[in-house]
């Protein structure tokens, strides 16, 4: 990493090294930034999920606290009126394409969801969208995780970590557009791709799309919290 650097988050003066990525730096800082899709470790951040937009004085337009990187004497605002309705519109954006039966599910008061929306105070329903309609099916080859992919949001965390931390290669993304979905390669039921079963997919996902079936499942390993 680079030189010390100093900058300002919401008024705080707060020492970074040069080059560091401001959401990360910022919630080391316990200035709480949404995100869903960020991964520290990863280089080339995808900048998905359009939810941890800042203001950068002498930028023009928000920008994406994941690949902005740090630099002597930034000054970042985390929220403005501008800020505030990019983050809204994303936020509904994902809760259209989501099936909401938080009492239902596995990660109720363990969601990054439920935790965005209690942060920046939005609301956990449909206001503007309509919801999409999706048929999906449910994978229970596993025995010992569960994948629901109407709880799902794309964030890519599970991919990453099956692919560049485990280095299996079980699940990837497949389609684009409103179609694109978490799958194995072939469309088949884990049991019969090559997942291990590790369950590091499990234990980053940020809401109940992937969940632990026994109750005595591993600590929650977040990737980012
Ligand atoms: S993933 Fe989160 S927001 Fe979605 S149903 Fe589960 S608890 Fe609710
Ligand atoms: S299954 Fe979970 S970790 Fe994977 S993309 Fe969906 S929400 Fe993210």
């Amino acid at each position: 990493m680079g030189k010390k650097i100093t900058l300002t988050i919401d008024d705080r003066q707060i020492t970074a090294s040069a080059g560091e990525k401001l959401l990360w730096v910022a919630l080391e800082n316990e200035i709480y930034i949404p995100h869903l899709c960020a991964i520290k470790e990863e280089t080339r951040p995808a900048a998905s999920c359009r939810l941890c937009f800042v203001e950068v004085e002498g930028l023009s337009r928000p920008v994406t606290a994941c690949t902005q990187a740090v630099y002597e004497g930034m000054v970042v605002k985390t929220r403005s009126p501008r800020v505030d309705r990019l983050v809204k519109t994303a936020f509904e954006l994902l809760l259209s394409d989501h099936r909401l039966e938080c009492n239902k599910c596995p990660k109720n008061r363990a969601c990054e969801l439920q935790k965005i929306a209690k942060e920046r105070k939005l609301k956990l329903r449909l206001t503007r969208l309509q919801p999409l309609e999706k048929e999906v099916t449910v994978d229970d080859s596993m025995g010992s995780f569960i994948f629901d992919p109407s709880l799902c949001v794309l964030c890519g965390r599970c991919v990453w970590v099956d692919q560049q931390e485990v280095k299996v290669g079980a699940i990837g993304f497949s389609r684009r557009g409103l179609q694109r979905k978490v799958t194995t390669i072939g469309d088949i039921p884990l049991a019969e791709s090559p997942c291990t079963g590790c369950g590091r997919c499990v234990e980053v996902c940020p809401v109940g799309a992937l969940s632990f079936t026994n109750q005595a499942k591993p600590e929650g390993v977040a990737v980012n919290s």
